[in-house]
């Protein structure tokens, strides 16, 4: 009985069926691994008169087997590895800014994207992670590592459109509100353009999980350099893709748009891209590139990012600077993995 891939409801329904039980002992056990932060449930009061079923619940449950392997810290930024079962590792970064706790989580070990840019690509895809692996990183943040972690990006390692179901099980379980109860609004999941995996997500997605695309450029012939999904959905699928995705008042689709020095951050870049979002409930975040020591790119200065923000600005777009934190410790957009070996595994272990 894996408890971390499953709802509060999944849960019950388990019990329902293994021992003739159901809420009443499965929202204890929920409450004291999910809001506690405990590994063990069975000094729960609900339990107290049934210690034979505790045990047998004990007995069969699994909890994931992984452990943080290391964490480096930069100002308040944290990136932490988590080490699978399987000797694979996965990293994730914690990132406190005003008023909100996010982590960025992985959904795979490496990624077959193979966006130019991105360390994580370099690697190539090892393989996915399950719902609970997903779900543990959420938890070490809080009852391990103490961060009050309140929003959740899927921007770590990995495509998540290419391992959805399991994705979205664990946003499922991570918004439970018999558990870590994560607010669905404070979830997004990114893409690098994925159109199928676009359309499968709004059909779907928990109510009010949002979208981010990583963009970067707006050129099919650029974009396809940069990161080659855009030779299966070139950006015209991509629109429609987006234009299909459910939208309510308050609901966005954020747009990354990391700029590269002489590359995808000139005006008429940023009036193409003016362009592409026409129609579209998009707020973009621009972000400086963050290189590895051997990269072909470089970062744009501060004059030249902020002469692309006001030209969108002048075009009404909704726009942000976004400082990249944690670059110090390869924690920042496209940075992770930079320490793992090919086959996913800690480099030098
Ligand atoms: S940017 Fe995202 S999708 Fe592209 S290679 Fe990196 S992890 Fe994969």
């Amino acid at each position: 009985m894996d408890v971390f891939g499953l709802t509060c409801g999944e849960l019950a329904d388990e019990f329902g069926r293994r021992y003739g039980k159901g809420m009443f002992h499965a929202a204890a056990l929920y409450r004291e691994i999910f809001k506690n932060g405990n590994e063990t449930f069975t000094h729960a009061p609900e339990f107290a008169a049934s210690f034979a079923l505790a045990g047998k619940i004990a007995g069969d449950m699994r909890t994931p087997a992984c452990r943080i392997q290391s964490r480096i810290d930069d100002g308040e930024v944290v990136k932490f590895a988590t080490a699978l079962t399987d000797g694979c590792v996965v990293e994730s970064v914690i990132i406190p800014t005003q008023g909100r706790t996010t982590l960025c989580v992985s959904s795979q070990v490496g990624c077959q994207m193979g966006c130019r840019f991105c360390v994580t690509g370099s690697m190539g895809f090892v393989r996915n992670l399950t719902v609970s692996e997903i779900v543990w990183q959420v938890w070490a943040a809080r009852f391990l590592l103490h961060h009050a972690v309140d929003n959740i990006v899927f921007m770590g390692m990995g495509e998540p459109m290419d391992n959805l179901d399991a994705v979205i099980q664990a946003v499922r379980v991570m918004i439970d509100q018999r558990g870590l109860s994560i607010p669905p609004n404070h979830v997004s999941v990114s893409t690098a353009g994925h159109g199928d995996g676009i359309r499968r997500l709004a059909a779907i997605r928990p109510a009010h999980l949002r979208l981010a695309v990583s963009l970067n450029a707006v050129t099919d012939a650029l974009r396809s350099r940069l990161m080659p999904i855009n030779r299966k959905y070139p950006l015209a699928q991509l629109k429609d893709a987006l234009m299909a995705f459910p939208a309510n008042k308050r609901d966005f689709i954020l747009i990354g748009y990391v700029l590269l020095a002489g590359v995808n951050d000139s005006i008429e870049d940023a009036d193409r891209l003016a362009v592409f979002l026409e129609g579209l409930p998009a707020r973009v975040n621009l972000i400086a590139y963050n290189g590895a020591d051997d990269s072909p790119f470089t970062a744009p200065d501060d004059a030249e990012m902020i002469g692309f923000r006001d030209r969108l600005v002048e075009r009404n777009i909704f726009v942000r600077i976004r400082q990249s934190r944690g670059r110090k410790v390869m924690a920042a957009c496209g940075q992770l993995g930079a320490s793992l070996a090919k086959d996913g595994r800690r480099s030098g272990s």
